[in-house]
């Protein structure tokens, strides 16, 4: 996909390495010698720069790109030689135990979301030109055309075998999952190759592996959406901390800005008071997943929808500048010293 107006990558890590007191001058042995120094590698793929931190070895930051790069030629829905792209271009097919595996799981996220998250908005999503860069604001007639092939439950899946079947008109997209999904992927690789601590900043979304080797927490920035710098700092380990933003693709037109998220309700490029969402949670692909979904759903659907969960931990950010933050956040999100365009934070509770 292409990025016209799309910004660059900035949700900073904050790598506190800084920070963090010199290393001892007699290291107690060779191998914590090694570990306190990362090693440290940048991928191109998902249409986005991904930096990954990796206290190991050049072996395990080699392996962690290899398979960025292959889940990258599965899950592309731009790329002619993905398994994604056959299937919407022969109505179905055979997926890999890869693709399956994440199709299986985000159609449970879009049932779960009740349809804010749908992996078959691909016609939509193109007709705004979000993955051509040849954005246009399509007519209500014509969305409403494509609507008809929108309806995630329309997929034929069968998670046994893989076999995929898309009704006539229907394309997915999984963009909204892929990069959540990869960071697992990549977090199991490095832990089963004996990896304690890494982070993964995947554009924008960021996994921690472990803590840092110090045993202190991963810091993390949450972008400010109105300008330079950041929102606040998690403190976090061992999970993932995923932000959909409207800066982070849209095009304007008529005065008007468009993002690229969509309603799958309406076909409408989504508007609704809110400007960034961030999951945190323990799994990427639900992290992924739910930024999205939750992005979709707005402010009030999405504190409902978080005080009935128990898997995930949020951070909202509306378009006057007001930050909502749940309960389980609380301990661990500071605030900047300054950020424009930001006003107080409010914590949101289950009762
Ligand atoms: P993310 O940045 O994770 O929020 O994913 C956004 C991407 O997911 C978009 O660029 C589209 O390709 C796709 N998308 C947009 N709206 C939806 C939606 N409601 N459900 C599923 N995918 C969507
Ligand atoms: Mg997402």
């Amino acid at each position: 996909m292409k990025r016209v107006f799309a910004l660059p990558l900035l949700l900073a890590l904050l790598l506190t390495g800084c920070g963090s007191p010199p290393p001892a001058e007699q290291p107690p042995d060779a191998q914590q010698t090694a570990a306190a120094q990362p090693v440290t590698g940048t991928v191109f793929a998902m249409d986005t720069v991904m930096d990954l931190t990796i206290y190991g070895g050049e072996e395990q930051l080699a392996a962690a790109q290899t398979r960025i790069k292959e889940l990258e030629s599965k899950l592309s829905v731009t790329d002619e030689n993905s398994e994604v792209y056959a299937v919407n271009h022969n109505g179905g097919g055979t997926l890999s135990a890869d693709t399956a595996d994440l199709l299986g799981r985000a159609l449970e996220l879009c049932g779960r979301t009740g349809g804010a998250l749908d992996v078959s908005i691909y016609p939509v999503v193109r007709a705004w030109g979000f993955t051509t860069g040849e954005y246009r604001v399509p007519g209500e007639e014509e969305l409403e055309e494509l609507l008809a092939h929108v309806d995630y439950t329309q997929i034929g899946f069968g998670e046994e075998d893989g076999q995929v079947t898309l009704a006539p008109g229907m394309e997915m997209d999984l963009g909204s999952v892929a990069k959540g999904y990869t960071g697992d992927q990549v977090i199991s690789l490095l832990r089963e190759g004996g990896v304690t601590s890494a982070l993964l900043n995947l554009g924008g979304n960021v996994q921690a592996l472990g803590s840092k080797p110090d045993g202190s927490p991963w810091r993390i920035a949450v972008r400010n959406p109105f300008g330079d710098g950041y929102a606040g700092i998690l403190e976090v380990d061992d999970q993932a901390v995923i932000t959909s933003g409207g800066y982070e693709r849209y095009f304007e037109a008529d005065g008007q800005t468009y993002w690229h998220i969509i309603d799958p309700v309406t076909g409408a490029s989504v508007r609704n008071g809110l400007v960034s969402v961030t999951i945190v949670g323990d799994s990427g692909l639900v992290c992924d997943g739910l930024s999205t979904a939750l992005f979709v759903m707005g402010l009030e659907d999405a504190v409902e929808f978080w005080r009935a969960a128990d898997d995930f931990e949020t951070i909202l950010i509306a378009e006057g500048g007001q930050i909502y933050i749940t309960e389980g956040l609380e301990a661990v999100f500071s605030l900047p010293d300054q950020a424009s365009g930001l006003e107080g934070v409010t914590v949101i509770r289950r009762d």
